[in-house]
């Protein structure tokens, strides 16, 4: 068999990518017909794929490589655990340093009583650990039907069963049979796409209130959990009105539903706290975690759980694991890259630094024809493109045409910026510096620019009736 490297001319990798690579979330014969970008490398903020082309990564991959490309420090850190352990499993009653270890300083960065660690080897399966968690807890508790977990339409919760059942993806619904039963999903408070004639702060409390709602029509002895991402992240970066989440809140208190934060994106300094529920002053009862928690140098996920449901679910065996909870080079990658946030001060660069000066420029982009509201939280943003900003109008073609041609021109611009529907979104790593900011702003600025003329050539500026 030949080498594969490289070195390979870019249309020889595309063609054996096409003939046997399945890639996630894609149009396989599309896809094929044009022929995957090949990256090759990467450093700091910047990507650099088979042509030679160096792109400014403004979604950290996916929303992940936190501490930036290329930190040797890492790649120090995997090589030394994989001489000295390689793998050892945390099941039968045994552990291992990196698994301790990690555990204990999570422990110590979560806030409150949430003080223990279920790892997973990614988000999704973490979430599946919650569903089980969350169910077994109450069970436990002599109240076994407790077990609807509520969560909301167009949330992102991972892709597994178990996971994308609790996201509130309808593409995802649409294939293979799910949800699974007992999640049950609210309206997400995205108010420039749903908030009709209301005032953001009516919207909000409106959307909130939905969740009183569903917990009286399923009733509070049937409900769980549940489950909200700070801000949702693939969703299209949905910034609640203000009156959001204090009503959440609210509600949450009053009934007696445990509240699980998915902080996979949020999470280790996105927003400027170590956790998104921080940000949007949140107490919650479990946490899912990963993504940032390696900076995506290696897989891993994990759930942080409160004191009590530890105890609870501790009086019994908790039939459930993955070959790979805990992996020892991944715990090891892991806390190397807490370290590396915590000494180098990074969550507060992004919000006493870097996140104010990324916000001014992102929202002064409301001053180009194509684009609506401009929302961000420390450094993740968003903005939506319209073609008529007074009635928040979406495009007559349909969601999402606008946007790939914007992501498109990004990309031709040695940007990548992602689109969900008609919203551009960006997640830069945390480590961006404000040159590099300005240069992401730039770019973006010219491939709007070109947005804008090739949908007017095209006679796509038109709003939809
Ligand atoms: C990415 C993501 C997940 C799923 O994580 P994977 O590691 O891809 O399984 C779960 N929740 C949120 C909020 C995410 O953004």
């Amino acid at each position: 068999m030949s080498t594969i490297t490289n070195h390979l001319p870019t249309d020889e990798l595309q063609a054996l990518d096409a003939a046997h690579h399945m890639h996630p979330f894609t149009h396989g014969a599309e896809l094929a017909g044009k022929g995957a970008r090949v990256i090759t490398r990467a450093r700091g903020v910047t990507l650099t794929d088979s042509e030679g082309n160096d792109i400014l990564d403004a979604m950290a991959g996916l929303w992940c490589v936190n501490v930036g490309y290329g930190r040797d420090e890492l790649a120090d850190a995997a090589a030394r655990q994989m001489r000295e352990l390689p793998y050892y499993n945390t099941f039968f009653q045994t552990t291992h340093v990196p698994a301790i270890a990690l555990a204990s300083k999570l422990a110590e960065l979560a806030p409150g009583d949430l003080n223990h660690v279920f790892f997973a080897g990614s988000g999704s399966e973490a979430n599946d650990t919650n569903i089980r968690l969350v169910r077994t807890y109450w069970a436990q508790k002599g109240r076994p039907d407790k077990k609807v977990i509520i969560s909301r339409k167009n949330a992102y919760h991972g892709s597994s069963v178990g996971s994308a059942s609790l996201g509130g993806m309808g593409g995802m619904h649409a294939q293979g049979g799910l949800p699974i039963p007992g999640i049950h999903h609210i309206d997400q408070p995205n108010w420039w796409a749903e908030g009709g004639d209301m005032t953001p702060e009516e919207f909000g409390l409106e959307r909130a209130r939905q969740l009183e709602q569903a917990i009286a029509e399923l009733g509070e002895d049937r409900v769980a959990a549940f489950i909200a991402e700070p801000v949702q992240g693939a969703g299209g970066v949905i910034v609640p009105p203000d009156s959001y989440w204090p009503e959440i809140r609210r509600i949450c208190d009053k009934h007696d539903i445990l509240l699980i934060a998915d902080e996979v994106i949020c999470g280790f300094g996105r927003t400027g706290n170590w956790f998104g529920s921080q940000t949007v002053g949140w107490r919650p009862d479990i946490m899912t975690i990963a993504k940032g928690l390696s900076s995506g140098y290696q897989p891993i996920g994990g759930s942080i759980i409160s004191d009590e449901i530890a105890e609870v679910i501790g009086d019994t065996e908790f039939n459930h694991g993955y070959t790979y909870s805990g992996h020892p080079v991944a715990c090891a990658v892991a806390l190397e890259n807490l370290r590396i946030l915590e000494e180098e001060g990074i969550v507060d660069r992004v919000r006493d630094r870097t996140g104010p000066y990324l916000k001014e420029k992102w929202e002064e982009l409301t001053d180009h024809p194509l684009v609506g509201e401009a929302k961000i939280v420390g450094l993740m943003g968003s903005i939506a493109l319209t073609p008529d900003k007074a009635a928040r109008a979406p495009f007559a073609a349909g969601p999402g045409a606008a946007g790939l041609i914007c992501r498109e021109a990004c990309f031709a611009n040695n940007l990548v910026m992602r689109h969900v529907g008609d919203r551009m979104i960006i997640s830069p790593p945390l480590v961006i510096e404000p040159a590099e900011i300005d240069t992401l702003i730039h770019r973006a600025r010219a491939a709007l620019d070109q947005t804008h003329a090739r949908l007017r050539d095209e006679g796509l500026m038109k709003a939809a009736s």
